[in-house]
């Protein structure tokens, strides 16, 4: 069994954009800009907002988080929102999930500018994914794949399980295989015995937020396992989907819980807001 190391990966991928950053900075007189939009106290949404944060310093980028009470209108969150899209300094903006239930999450990614989009959520950006053409690609499933290329993990013609069909996480990640020509199958709350599909699995990948959903007897031997689950037990634990001890024995490859897919969405994150920068930075 091999474990597939996020946190080294990731710090690859910074230190990488931080390179990028300082020969944009030299030859082009550019800071890559993040702007982040946060509303209401939850307090893990705050918690991610400072990791984004630290992680924008740290490569040198300029980054604003716009942190609002959740008493804020729509329509005042789409004003901030146009105000980014304007800014030359802003080369990526970020709408912290989730929002708050007076908030309609769809209709303001969908008032980014797709060049910005650097989470990949609006609908140009998802169309353009599925149809497998350039353009910005969620950060946590990215992240997935970066770590296949990584490991030299061959997908074309695996078969796939995907657990969780969210428009964040199992949406784009499906899509993402079936451009690399795996057999995918996504699995949900309603998919009937989920087992059955899994033990059948080359890989399984799980982004559900359900503690230990994935046992020893639910995977193949040799089967590489990816665990994208976050969730904080009662005695402050940080643990994945997968019941990772029990399973991690049978695997092949597994990411552990925490220094897995985590650190990766960030890092993608950034990867993201530079190549926005690139790309479309002289024109904005
Ligand atoms: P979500 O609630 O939007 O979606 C959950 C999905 O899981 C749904 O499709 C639902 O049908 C499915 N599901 C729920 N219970 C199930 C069950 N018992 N069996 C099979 N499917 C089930 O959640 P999300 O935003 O997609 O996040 C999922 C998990 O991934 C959470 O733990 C979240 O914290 C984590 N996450 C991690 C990262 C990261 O950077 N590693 C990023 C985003 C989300």
């Amino acid at each position: 069994m091999q474990l597939i190391d996020g946190k080294s990966l990731s710090k690859k991928v910074q230190d990488y954009v931080k390179s990028e950053v300082e020969i944009l900075k030299t030859e082009k007189n550019m800071v890559p800009g993040l702007a982040v939009v946060i509303v209401g106290d939850d307090p893990a949404s705050h918690a991610y907002v400072s990791m984004k944060e630290k992680a924008c310093k740290n490569v040198g980028f300029y980054s604003i988080a716009h942190k609002m009470p959740d008493t804020i209108t729509q329509d005042e969150i789409i004003n901030i929102i146009m105000m980014m899209n304007k800014n030359p300094h802003i080369h990526g903006i970020l709408v912290q999930l989730p929002l708050p239930s007076h908030i309609d999450t769809n209709r303001l990614l969908e008032v980014i500018n797709p060049v910005k989009d650097v989470d990949g959520f609006h609908a140009y950006n998802v169309g353009r994914m599925v149809s497998n053409l350039d353009s910005f690609v969620a950060c946590t499933p990215l992240g997935v794949m970066k770590m296949f290329d990584e490991y030299e993990i061959e997908l074309e013609g695996k078969d796939v399980v995907v657990v969780g069909a969210s428009n964040i996480v199992g949406k784009p990640m499906a899509s993402l295989l079936l451009n690399k020509n795996a057999t995918v199958t996504v699995t949900h709350i309603h998919t009937k015995d989920l087992a059955s599909h899994t033990r059948k699995a080359d890989i399984v990948i799980v982004g559900v937020g359900v503690p230990s959903l994935i046992k020893e007897d639910m995977i193949k031997e040799g089967a590489i396992v990816i665990d994208i689950g976050i969730n904080r037990l009662e005695s402050g634990k940080l643990v994945g989907d997968v019941d990772f001890e029990n399973v991690a024995p049978k695997c092949s490859y597994i990411t552990p819980v925490p220094g897995g897919v985590g650190p990766m969405t960030i890092a993608m994150l950034l990867e993201n807001t530079l190549h926005s920068a690139k790309q479309f930075g002289e024109k904005i």
